[in-house]
């Protein structure tokens, strides 16, 4: 198997090493039901997205839920 000639130096190990860490991912709060949801995507609980009701698969018994 093929072995390296040199060890990396510490510098260069620790360079790699910045591409390491994951992401925080982007959250933004929902304005009708202040629920965490994905920026630009409708809200999962009241099915809103910039004040329009746009997912119709979202029961309206669980959108008054979310008003409340
Ligand atoms: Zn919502």
């Amino acid at each position: 198997m093929a072995l390296p000639k040199r060890r990396h130096s510490k510098s260069r190990r620790d360079k790699r090493r910045t591409h390491d860490t994951v992401a925080q991912p982007a959250v933004t709060t929902c304005a009708k039901c202040q629920a965490t949801v994905a920026p630009h995507n409708a809200c999962g609980k009241c099915g809103y997205y910039k004040g329009r009701k746009v997912d119709h698969t979202v029961k309206e018994e669980q959108k008054k839920a979310a008003q409340r």
